[in-house]
């Protein structure tokens, strides 16, 4: 008998660690603030709680595997054929399964970089190649850089925008413009992860752009500015046979009934949720202006979080930040995320970020 036990697939030992924002250590006294995973501060939205207790009680049944209350309430809000949507355990599981139906190994997924860390697990557990396109000095998508890295073993293109970690979107007209340089056989994914938090001038209308190219997929998610991060909900929305393929990857009974009906209420709440996430928007900019008056330069949020690119001193402001309550997402030599949280918690950074010595 071995002791050695069967090797996985090589691609599985590229797989990079998630790190996760860690939650607030407790500090007996001071209260602490999660400020590491971009999630909403806000209490669930009215109805939600209801929703998810009623569906609790069904608990010894299946989930709804076709999430038909989900679709029809998705269709209807965003005018699009049942048959164009594909949904998930987050819109993490959503690009798991999108990756896994488009791509052979060794195929190439072309994406920005730094961004989104679950992108290079998801490319590696899917069997594919990571491109990482380099993010310009502003943070921005270097959509002419990205354009450039496709080759014939590309299938997929993300775009994620806002770009997480770093801040800024991409406009509508750098977006329509890209799409026209890729060629069709690649699908282009466009994460819109935290869409609601854009106050952008000329903003991005995926779906109006999935709409005109069948080779553009949106993802969005209830985990943001719906608040739902702990029930896990994402979805695509895609060409109809995009979104087949997608829903024939789908982990079976993936979407919990609880998680199905609270995205089905949260929907039915729409006016709170536009008052909350006007709410993160207004707190966003007043901690922009405040950095920016205490002399810090970093990339234009359009999400519910700022990154500062501090390099080498990455470390000394989580540190600094720890000590005052707040609990922030460091990514070792390059910068730090934080979210945009309660007042209190924010008006925490501003203080942090005023002690901090600018070099
Ligand atoms: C948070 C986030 C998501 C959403 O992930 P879920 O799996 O839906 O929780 C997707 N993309 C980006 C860029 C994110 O930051």
């Amino acid at each position: 008998m071995s002791s050695t036990p069967p090797r996985p697939r090589d691609t599985i030992a590229a797989i990079p660690a998630y790190v996760a924002g860690k939650p607030p250590t407790p500090r007996p006294g001071q209260q602490v603030y999660k400020l590491s995973s971009n999630e909403n501060p806000h209490d669930p939205l009215p109805g939600v709680v209801e929703a998810a207790m009623k569906a609790v009680g069904q608990m010894n049944r299946y989930p709804d595997m076709g999430n038909s209350a989900l679709y029809a309430a998705l269709a209807e809000r965003l005018g699009v054929p049942q048959e164009r949507l594909a949904a998930g355990t987050g819109s993490v599981a959503v690009l798991y399964h999108l990756l896994q139906a488009f791509c052979d190994p060794g195929d190439e997924v072309v994406y920005a970089w730094r961004s989104f860390e679950a992108y290079p697990i998801a490319v590696s557990a899917a069997g594919a190649m990571s491109v990482q396109v380099p993010v310009d000095a502003d943070g921005r998508h270097d959509l002419d850089a990205m354009a450039a890295a496709v080759t014939d073993r590309t299938k997929v293109v993300i775009v994620c925008t806002p770009n997480n970690p770093t801040g800024p979107s991409v406009t509508d007209a750098e977006l329509r413009a890209f799409v026209e340089r890729v060629p069709d056989h690649v699908l282009v994914v466009v994460d819109e992860a935290y869409r609601e938090f854009v106050r952008e001038e000329d903003p991005v209308d995926a779906l109006a752009l999935a709409g005109d190219h069948a080779n553009v997929t949106v993802m969005r998610t209830f985990a943001k500015a719906y608040g739902l991060a702990g029930f896990r909900v994402g979805y695509a929305i895609a060409h109809e046979d995009v979104a087949a393929a997608v829903r024939a990857c789908a982990l079976p009974f993936g979407v919990s009934s609880v998680a199905q009906a609270a995205a089905v209420a949260s929907l039915d709440a729409e006016e709170e949720l536009l008052e909350r996430v006007d709410a993160i928007v207004a707190e966003r900019d007043r901690v922009v202006a405040g950095l920016r008056d205490r002399g810090w330069v970093f990339p234009e949020p359009q999400g519910n979080f700022v990154w500062l690119p501090l390099g080498e001193r990455t470390e000394e402001l989580v540190a600094l930040a720890e000590e005052a309550g707040i609990t922030v997402r460091p990514f070792v030599g390059e910068g730090v995320r934080v979210s945009i949280g309660e007042p209190d918690a924010n008006d925490i950074f501003l203080a942090v970020a005023e002690s901090f010595q600018l070099g």
